[in-house]
């Protein structure tokens, strides 16, 4: 069959993190390159491509469901092709090449760009493989298309892969290396979505704290015979050693780009720096909400993880935060259940959710992860259902300090980005605040209907676990000096005590 007369609609789903958005949305990029257009749903394509997860084993259940769902397409419409992108594919290729015939195409996350090539091949009838991981691919230059956007908010990624081996995590053996991306490419992104309408960016990395780029000589030669190493705007870049490290360039995006809302996760305990946290106070378009994953209260647990620092150590990281910046919002991961986990530990992560009365968390049951440090070296001994019930008592726990949380936001007046309808009123929509709570606000003010990308002053007038209600003071031109204003009726909670 002559490969050109493959239709050329690609539909592209994402499971897991949004890494994995941001990586499907490169993913089309090169795809348009080659004459691809992105359809809504897989029944309009002629090629689907699962963009997979391997995190936990949960997740890979549900692609393999889907993948099999896909013999039902493929019986519908024969010259469909389907593809398995992401962490799945590097881990699985010959099990997904062997034993689930529907797989056309297994690519694994650095092998993006031969992507074209590989659809040749497929175009001729045979399975095409490249789960290639690489140590410098950052896919830098790529303009993503922005896939399922509202216009409003876009992922950027900063960095690739991650080199601290937690025990329990698999990402290390299915994305390969840290490597960061060029920081001038990460500026003219953040740059471009401004033009292009957007009003948020959250900056991803599995590790943004180690983020550090050093530009060779050629890429920013700054005249005749000279190799100074400088910054985007030409400037020297802020260290001695010229290197850009993940303060400078949150200080970067933000002078850059003022208007945008910035945001950005993962933070890790071990190597988030008070400068980061005085970058984050300085400019007020860097969103107050950091997302500081604890895995466990347990120190005992935390050594077997391999996290590399102590339940003290930890929340050291949380009061300079708080001093830093009072109105601060942390949210983190937490896992039950891991290798050798006690009773007395698992009572430890319930004081440390108290202590720290985190605004969100996502909680999850350990997973054992083949390859993992923890799959070699430690037995998964803590029964299911005891995982379960400390799960169940991990998000009961957390529930309340949410609900906490936001109640103490009641009476302020916090600055939205609203980002779209409300799911479940037409009359209302939602947004978030700087903090990153979910705020619900009327429609229409004064006549005026509040569009996705408006920024509003917001009364806050209720509060849950999940999320905020408020009432609409005031539209804003812009992001204003600070995020959360005070209150002209005096019951509002002192923001100091976030
Ligand atoms: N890089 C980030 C970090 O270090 O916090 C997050 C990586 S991972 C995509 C997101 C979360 O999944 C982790 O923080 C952890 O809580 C959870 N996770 C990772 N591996 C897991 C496993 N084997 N079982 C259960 N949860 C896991
Ligand atoms: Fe996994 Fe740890 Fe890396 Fe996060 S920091 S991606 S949990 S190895």
């Amino acid at each position: 069959m002559d490969p050109l007369a493959l239709s050329k609609r690609v539909y592209i789903e994402s499971y897991g993190c949004q890494m994995n958005v941001s990586d499907s949305e490169v993913v089309a990029s090169i795809l348009a390159q080659d004459g691809y257009t992105p359809v809504k749903s897989a029944e309009e394509a002629d090629l689907v491509l699962l963009n997979t997860c391997s995190i936990r084993e949960k997740a890979e259940y549900t692609v393999l469901q889907r993948i099999n769902e896909m013999n039902n397409l493929k019986a519908r419409n024969k010259g469909l092709k389907v593809g398995v992108l992401g962490c799945m594919a590097e881990r699985m290729r010959e099990d997904l090449l062997e034993k689930k015939k529907v797989v056309d195409l297994v690519v694994g996350p650095d092998a993006y760009r031969t992507l074209p090539e590989l659809l040749k091949k497929v175009g001729t009838g045979q399975k095409a493989v490249n789960v290639l991981l690489s140590r410098e691919e950052t896919y830098g230059e790529i303009e993503p298309v922005r896939l399922d956007s509202n216009g409003v908010t876009a992922f950027v990624t900063i960095m690739r892969g991650c080199d601290n081996m937690c025990a329990f995590c698999v990402v290390p053996f299915t994305r390969g290396r840290e490597r960061s991306r060029d920081a001038a490419s990460i500026v003219n992104e953040c740059r471009q979505l401004v033009r292009d309408g957007y009003k948020e960016v959250t900056l991803l990395g599995q590790n943004v704290d180690s983020y550090k780029w050093r530009p060779t000589p050629s890429a920013f030669d700054t005249g005749a015979g000279s190799n100074r190493s400088v910054d985007p705007q030409g400037r020297p870049a802020s260290d001695s050693t010229g290197t850009t490290d993940f303060a400078d360039l949150l200080k970067l995006v933000a002078v850059a780009c003022p208007t945008l809302r910035i945001r950005y996760s993962t933070s890790h305990p071990k190597d988030m720096t008070d400068k980061v946290l005085e970058v984050m106070a300085r400019y007020p378009n860097i969103c107050k909400y950091i997302h500081l994953p604890v895995q466990s209260g347990s120190t005992d647990v935390l050594h077997r993880m391999n996290r590399g620092y102590t339940r003290e150590w930890y929340l050291e990281r949380i009061a300079s935060i708080r001093r830093i910046m009072p109105d601060c919002a942390i949210s983190t991961d937490i896992i039950s259940g891991f290798c050798g986990e006690t009773e007395e530990d698992h009572q430890q992560t319930l004081s440390l959710l108290k202590t720290v009365g985190y605004n969100m968390a996502f909680m999850f049951k350990y997973s054992e992860r083949p390859k993992t440090l923890a799959a070699r070296k430690y037995p998964d001994d803590v029964p299911e259902e005891v995982k379960g019930r400390r799960l169940a008592e991990i998000i009961e726990a957390q529930k309340l300090h949410s609900t906490g949380r936001n109640a103490g936001y009641v009476g302020q007046l916090h600055e939205v980005l609203v980002e779209g309808v409300s799911k479940r009123s037409q009359e209302h929509v939602f947004g978030r605040n700087s903090q990153g709570s979910v705020v619900i606000l009327p429609r229409m003010h004064k006549g005026t209907e509040l569009l996705p990308g408006t920024f509003v002053k917001a009364h806050i007038i209720n509060a849950s676990a999940g999320g905020l209600k408020g009432d609409i003071v005031d539209l804003m031109e812009e992001i204003q000096r600070t995020s959360v204003f005070h209150s002209a009726t005096a019951d509002h909670a002192p923001h100091a005590s976030l």
